[in-house]
């Protein structure tokens, strides 16, 4: 294994390298804005392997499994901009306050990450500059575009979890995690649970909170946006077949949703 340690004054990623942020409909119609903080398990070169195998790097702990395929087709179904982190939440977790110990973990689960051992502020601070801040700079750019032009803005801050968390089994097939915001949540959980198959998490397998959470606070309930968080399971959308079938399903229950908040205002 190779545990580069980085030179605190070298850039973390090179002209040539990828950038962190990945959009698709930039220009779709849709009120939807569709946010997607671990969608991505891209590691910077001059940070190796993080001192982990790949079985490791693969795992939920360094990215939200199967929630690419999810939020790209259900972007293309409903026609709303998606934006996307590409690099693992092991380098810096995008949501999370960057001043919180688990931005840059070095426990999670039961996994010690090497390569942020030790790490200095200096180097934290890179890995903020260059990956977080890009991404985050980029969703507050354009919400506020959408504000400038009037246009309906609901964020929806799409992950995954794992089946199975600490030796415990989780139940729920899908999972909304909301706060503030009185109006999408309660539409969404009374969808989801007249789908009859289906056990949904209210809150669970979490909840928003200040130091766990940081695309919703900060983008959506900061400016009294209309927002939740979906978190479905990562056995059920591991292959392109379960991704699909869960874009459109959401796709319906959200295209649903939609119709409702307009018939209400109208
Ligand atoms: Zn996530």
């Amino acid at each position: 294994m190779d545990t580069a340690s980085p030179n605190s004054t070298s850039l973390l990623l090179g002209a040539t390298d990828i950038h962190p942020v990945f959009e698709q409909n930039a220009e779709g119609r849709s009120p939807f804005l569709f946010t997607a903080d671990h969608y991505g398990r891209l590691i910077p070169k001059p940070l190796g392997d993080l001192g982990l195998p790949e079985s490791e790097l693969v795992r939920h702990i360094g990215w939200d499994i199967g929630i690419a395929g999810v939020a790209e087709r259900l972007s293309k179904c409903l026609d709303v901009h998606l934006i996307a982190q590409r690099y693992s939440r092991l380098v810096i977790d995008c949501n999370r306050p960057p001043d919180v110990p688990s931005s840059i973990p070095r426990l999670s689960e039961a996994t010690t990450i090497p390569g942020n051992d030790g790490l200095s502020r200096e180097d934290a601070e890179t890995r903020r500059r260059e990956i977080f801040d890009p991404y985050h700079r980029r969703i507050n750019d354009v919400i506020e575009r959408r504000l400038r032009d009037k246009r309906p803005t609901i964020l929806v801050s799409l992950h995954s979890f794992t089946p199975v968390y600490a030796g415990v089994a989780r139940p729920w097939h899908i999972g909304t995690l909301h706060r503030r915001d009185k109006i999408l949540p309660p539409l969404l959980l009374r969808a989801l649970r007249a789908e009859g198959d289906l056990v949904v998490g209210d809150n669970e397998p979490y909840a928003v909170s200040e130091t766990t959470d940081y695309t919703i606070p900060v983008h959506a309930e900061a400016r009294g946006l209309m927002c939740t968080g979906i978190e479905i399971r990562q056995d059920l959308i591991a292959d392109e077949s379960g991704q699909q079938q869960w874009a459109e399903r959401l796709a319906r229950i959200l295209g649903a949703i939609e119709e409702t908040l307009v018939q209400r205002k109208a």
